[in-house]
């Protein structure tokens, strides 16, 4: 069968291999659930993966195949297998657990090895593929009716950890009721956190870098938040005349960014930082400024990686409340599908294209 991959550490790696189609008993005892690819969506992770600036390969291998974001079917299962059946709905988690005390309970997410294991990512071949197995512990079950978004649930779920996380950490103020909103960024990351902002009834901005109106503005204006082009008002601006915010979530890929959020961030509010930036930047920042504004204002800013199966769990429940509340949205960011895995060129030829461009993804099987 075929599979996308990369050569890491050489530009351009990226091509298409024939791989031997796995089997259940790769898997030991009777666990293992085959299932058949259907939709692989790619993002900022990938494009960096493509250039060689991220991600390695399993030890065995000089490749690795891509992919993290899997809608798929099971096709067949172990003898041992009772949580899943053939036909079901199903959507791989990301990391795989290392050995520290959050692998040995369910958060590989907070692991702190200084290894980790991504499938797709870092030493795990990913899902840009026909067919994948896996253990029932890491494929998650998404009801039918959901199967047209299924796509989206991974990325959904790196949201809900990052907002679960929030509202934990603001348990310290016992009746954190946050009013405003701001998300840096309107990427798939940014759209999917204004959405789920919005499910919680906050007020929210989010940002852009370019003039409205194009669909990622219409988009965000269509569930009631507020659309703020960054290139034409300061983050200072839009604070005084929308915030103070309570909450602020980065997923602009711009580190610089995360000082000017830390100077506007509002007296006892949190900061999420979401974005990978595998640069070298260096920028001169207000930093008396910023600090006195964190110590006065009991302000927390904290970075937030991966989802574990929980919000896997949850995400499926966002995107549940998301179709009864704003019928079809979801399915609005699904931009550009991409035929068949021999397209690979095309998929990321597409994710740099820019304009109107949200979710690429490959329809592996019809
Ligand atoms: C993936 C996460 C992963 C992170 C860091 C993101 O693109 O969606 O699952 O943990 O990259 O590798
Ligand atoms: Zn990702």
């Amino acid at each position: 069968m075929k599979a996308v991959a990369v050569k890491l550490r050489k530009k351009n790696g990226v091509h298409l291999r024939d791989i031997d189609k796995p089997k259940l008993n790769e898997i030991k005892n009777g666990r293992g659930i085959l299932v058949k690819v259907l939709r692989v969506g790619v993002d900022g992770t990938d494009k960096k993966i493509v250039s060689a600036g991220y991600g390695d390969a399993p030890d065995k291998d000089e490749f690795l195949i891509i992919g993290h974001e899997c809608l798929g079917q099971v096709e067949s299962v172990g003898k041992n297998v009772v949580e899943l059946k053939p036909g079901d709905y199903v959507v791989p988690t990301v990391r795989r657990p290392g050995t520290s005390l959050y692998d040995h309970i369910g958060m590989s997410d907070m692991t702190t090895d200084d290894t980790y294991f991504e499938r797709g990512i870092n030493l795990l071949h990913g899902f840009l593929t026909e067919y994948f197995i896996d253990e029932p512990e890491h494929l998650v079950q998404i009801p039918s009716g959901l199967k047209h978004t299924g796509v989206l649930l991974e990325p959904v779920g790196i949201v809900v950890k990052a907002i679960t996380q929030a509202y934990e950490i603001q348990r310290r103020l016992r009746v954190w009721k946050p009013k405003r909103a701001a998300v840096l960024g309107n990427g798939s990351i940014g759209l999917l956190a204004t959405l789920l902002l919005r499910l919680r009834g906050i007020h929210v901005v989010t940002t852009g870098i370019q003039e409205p109106p194009y669909l990622n503005s219409d988009l965000i204006e269509e569930i009631d938040a507020k659309y703020i082009n960054a290139k034409k008002e300061t983050l200072k601006q839009i604070s005084k005349k929308h915030g103070p915010f309570d909450l602020i979530i980065e997923a602009t890929g711009q580190s610089p960014l995360v000082f000017e959020a830390m100077e506007i961030l509002a007296k006892n509010g949190v900061l999420a930082l979401l974005s990978i930036t595998g640069g070298n930047r260096t920028v001169e920042i207000p930093s008396d400024k910023i600090n006195q504004s964190f110590v006065l204002g009991n302000k927390v800013a904290f970075g937030s990686v991966n989802a574990n199966r929980e919000h896997f769990e949850m995400a499926i429940k966002e995107m549940t409340h998301a179709e009864f509340q704003y019928p079809g949205w979801l399915q609005k960011l699904l931009t550009h599908p991409v035929k068949g895995l021999s397209n690979y060129n095309k998929l990321f030829k597409t994710l740099d294209e820019g304009e109107n461009v949200i979710k690429v993804y490959c329809e592996v099987t019809a």
